[in-house]
């Protein structure tokens, strides 16, 4: 086999393969984006490149020199050659810098880039004005009288332009170099040298031309690594995942775009589930998707995690608005998004209402960087906010918890948490006891209350040693003989019930408080009712077990929960802390009035002591003492004060 053939045969397989990656290409539904109309484009190139390989080997020898119409169809092959082959460097840099876009138009990203997209267009505007014009100049190459292929002085012009374009690109790379994996590294390396390895072995063996099928083999593996979808998508729903929003936004905000990401949350991903059967929160989210096709390209939708999706909304799809920034266009797009879900969406026969929280952030207005996003991606989204919707001013709240976060992560070590004591009285306004109240100073948030952070310290697991930590407070104060100087009869510890289940939980409490030597019925733990029903056994076995050493327990705020009454009253607890709010409600309301009146008396009646919380005027302790309340406990008598302070009042 001569060198002629050979040459047809890489040029063959070099069409299939642009032939087979175009057909995936298609088939995998991937033409949307630019940059793979750019990719589309290349293959194309070298497809063309490859047929006038073949036609050009084909004519060459012999039939050249003989015949005058073989002759004008192989300048033909020649000269589109030449057009379409100078072309694929300078459109290489075009579909890199789409990619690492994040697969988006140029305009409006980094700076210094301006410059190299300026000198890419004009690189491909020479390389093809040297060809264009060659059938004039015969500068860039010409045949001799004896139909003999001779390269002209301006060749060289078409190899600058292509190195140089090269060059450009490869900057672009390595400045992106971090967005890759690894493996997408070497593999990017292995594309490059195989490609160049081509070009090489053209150069050593002009006739044998293995430039196009290996220029081939070097993009089919750069696709391989840049459109490596399969990794990107989320199965289900059809949208990218959370890996690729990551990636995505990493990218983003390297090349220091502006943009926004709005979230979708759904407030009850499992809600369709549990109505209509077992795949139709899939449907569910495929509905979502299609709805949210109909107002961003494909390529920007994600599921970052399996109750969010998350939109990146780059500022070119504000268009031109006047005097709108793309910021604004983004919160109101997020507006129109968070409508569509007050109706309902039809989930195979069902017509299901569902409820979402839509946020908007502006990059870097609003969020920073990659784990700001991914924070509020996360976080439990506030309930109650103003027609579902957070953006702009709103979203410092994230910022905030953000920082609780950290404060309480911190907190112990840094000593942050105090514990306060509030009084609790009897009926006849003795005393007779307290409730340790914790507090925080942070250095830089100031005084935070455990309404902010006690739900922050169990999201992060934190609950259990912040509770240790009052509980070891309580007792070195029982310990120093204060509170039985000043007559308490117990001190109450909040505990968190999760904590109460844990395997060992009675024991560790008991050892702990063992250590301090103290009276155990000194400490009276306060349990709120919510409590799922199978876990009732498990709690009445500890409680009983910490009452038999002397313990006391009390059930707090209760009336606020929805708890199963006999399931309650099995704990065997000794004290009901009926809610404020019901106390609060008796004096609105005739209702009110009766149902405090009657829990106080079913309480008593079933043998409990009662104590009622949020006492705070004089007209309130009269009601209770109709009622015949045991305890009260209220800014009427005093706030929670620290240690200090509180040993002062009552002595
Ligand atoms: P809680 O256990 O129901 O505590 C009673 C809350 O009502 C306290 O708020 C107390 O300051 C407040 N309070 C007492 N009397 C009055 C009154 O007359 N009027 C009004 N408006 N409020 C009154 P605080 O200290 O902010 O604690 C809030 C919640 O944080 C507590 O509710 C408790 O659930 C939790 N918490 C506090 N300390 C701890 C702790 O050490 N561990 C755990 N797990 N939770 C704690
Ligand atoms: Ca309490
Ligand atoms: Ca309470």
């Amino acid at each position: 086999m001569d060198l002629n053939q050979i040459s047809i045969g890489f040029n063959i397989a070099a069409l299939l393969l642009c032939l087979a990656d175009i057909c995936f290409s298609v088939l995998a539904g991937r033409m949307g984006k630019k940059q793979n109309r750019y990719f589309m484009l290349i293959l194309a190139i070298l497809m063309i490149n490859s047929v006038t390989g073949i036609i050009g080997r084909g004519i060459d020898t012999g039939l050249r020199l003989t015949s005058d119409n073989a002759f004008e169809v192989y300048r033909i092959t020649r000269f589109i050659y030449f057009f379409t082959h100078s072309a694929l460097c300078p459109l290489f840099y075009w579909y890199v810098s789409s990619v690492i876009d994040v697969t988006f138009s140029v305009k409006g990203t980094l700076k210094s880039r301006k410059g190299t997209d300026k000198l890419n267009l004009f690189l491909f505007i020479a390389s093809e004005a040297v060809v264009i014009v060659n059938p004039f100049t015969h500068l860039t190459w010409y045949y001799d009288s004896s139909r003999e292929f001779h390269r002209g002085p301006l060749e060289m012009v078409i190899y600058i332009c292509a190195a140089v374009s090269f060059v450009i690109t490869f900057d672009l790379l390595i400045r992106s170099w971090n967005v890759l994996t690894r493996r997408d590294k070497y593999m990017m390396v292995f594309s490059f040298a195989l490609a160049l390895l081509g070009i090489l072995i053209q150069l050593v063996y002009p006739l044998c031309r293995a430039e196009v099928l290996f220029e081939a083999l070097g993009f089919t593996g750069v696709m391989t690594v840049i459109e490596n979808e399969d990794e990107r998508m989320n199965v289900e729903t059809g949208c990218y995942n959370r890996a690729a929003l990551r990636l995505d936004v990493a990218g983003c905000i390297r090349n220091r775009r502006h943009f926004s990401v709005v979230f979708v949350r759904l407030h009850d991903p499992g809600l369709v589930q549990r109505l209509t059967g077992s795949q139709s929160g899939d449907l569910l989210n495929r509905e979502i998707v299609r709805y949210l096709l109909t107002k961003v390209p494909s390529y920007s939708i994600y599921l970052a995690n399996p109750s969010t999706f998350a939109l990146l909304v780059y500022d070119e799809f504000a268009g031109n608005i006047h005097g709108e920034s793309p910021e604004r266009w983004a919160e109101e797009f997020s507006g129109h998004i968070r409508e569509r879900f007050d109706s309902p969406w039809k989930v195979g026969d069902a017509e299901i209402p569902v409820s979402v929280t839509v946020i908007c952030a502006s990059v870097p207005k609003n969020a920073q960087s990659e784990e700001d996003l991914f924070y509020i991606a996360d976080s439990p989204f506030p309930a109650n906010t103003e027609n579902g919707l957070i953006c702009g001013e709103g979203l410092s709240l994230f910022t905030r918890r953000m920082s609780v976060e950290t404060a309480v992560s911190k907190g112990l070590e840094r000593g942050s948490f105090e514990v306060y004591y509030q009084p609790t009285y009897n009926l006849d306004k003795s005393l007779h006891g307290a409730e340790a109240l914790l507090r925080m100073h942070d250095p830089l948030l100031g005084d935070l209350y455990p309404d902010e952070f006690i739900p922050v310290a169990e999201s992060l697991g934190l609950i259990d040693e912040i509770d240790e930590f009052v509980l070891c407070e309580v007792c070195r104060y029982v310990a120093t003989g204060k509170p039985g100087e000043l007559g308490l009869d117990s001190i109450n510890v909040n505990l968190s019930v999760l904590q109460c289940m844990k395997e060992g939980f009675a024991d560790h409490i008991d050892r702990l408080v063992g250590t301090f030597g103290i009276d155990r019925h000194f400490i009276n733990f306060e349990i709120t009712e919510s409590v799922a029903a199978n876990d009732y056994d498990l709690l009445r076995n500890v409680i009983k077990g910490l009452k038999e050493k002397g313990f006391l327990f009390s059930i707090d705020d209760f009336g606020t929960g929805y708890s199963n009454l006999s399931s309650l009253f099995s704990l065997g607890v000794d004290v009901i802390k009926i809610d404020k709010s019901i106390l609060w409600g008796a004096e609105e309301s005739r209702q009110g009035y009766i149902l405090l009146e009657n829990c106080v008396r079913m309480m008593k009646e079933l043998g409990y002591r009662v104590l009622i919380e949020g006492v705070e005027t004089a007209s309130q302790i009269e009601i209770l003492t109709k009622m015949g309340a045991d305890y009260l406990q209220g800014y009427y008598f005093s706030k929670p004060l620290p240690v200090d302070r509180f040993n002062e009042l009552l002595s």
